[in-house]
């Protein structure tokens, strides 16, 4: 088996529901296993309740927002050093610096582009 055809557990973050389709799909595609939270809060409990390998992390939510949830599960007493990437529509240095300051690990400007997810997910370790 080679490291390409590993399935991974992810979760998913996003409250936009075609984003959450196009991200899922695209994940099952390749064998992966996807849970989507709606928003941050819901994503900091699908977090707690179950184990995932990393987490894909939009920035913009209602309820509790992509920084928010990044700082919740990084005081997670749980697989607290999960890597979370964040995709978000932001594009600016200083919402890119703002991602890394609340503990994610890597981001990826939307539109969506499986490709370069592969690339930065690649750089952490994981080869979907
Ligand atoms: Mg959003």
């Amino acid at each position: 088996m080679t490291s390409s055809e590993k399935s991974y557990k992810v979760l998913v973050v996003e409250d936009n529901k075609l984003n959450q389709m196009i991200i899922m799909n695209k994940l099952k595609n390749n064998n992966h296993l996807v849970d989507v939270a709606n928003n941050g809060e819901e994503g900091v409990k699908l977090h707690e309740k179950n184990k995932y390998d990393f987490i894909l992390m939009d920035i913009m939510m209602p309820v509790m927002d992509g920084y928010d949830a990044t700082k919740n599960i990084r005081k997670s007493k749980k697989n607290n050093n999960i890597p979370i990437i964040a995709i978000t529509a932001n594009v600016l240095d200083h919402d890119k610096n703002r991602c890394l300051a609340s503990g994610m690990n890597a981001y990826l400007s939307k539109p969506f582009d499986f490709n370069e997810l592969k690339e930065i997910l690649a750089t952490l370790g994981f080869f979907i």
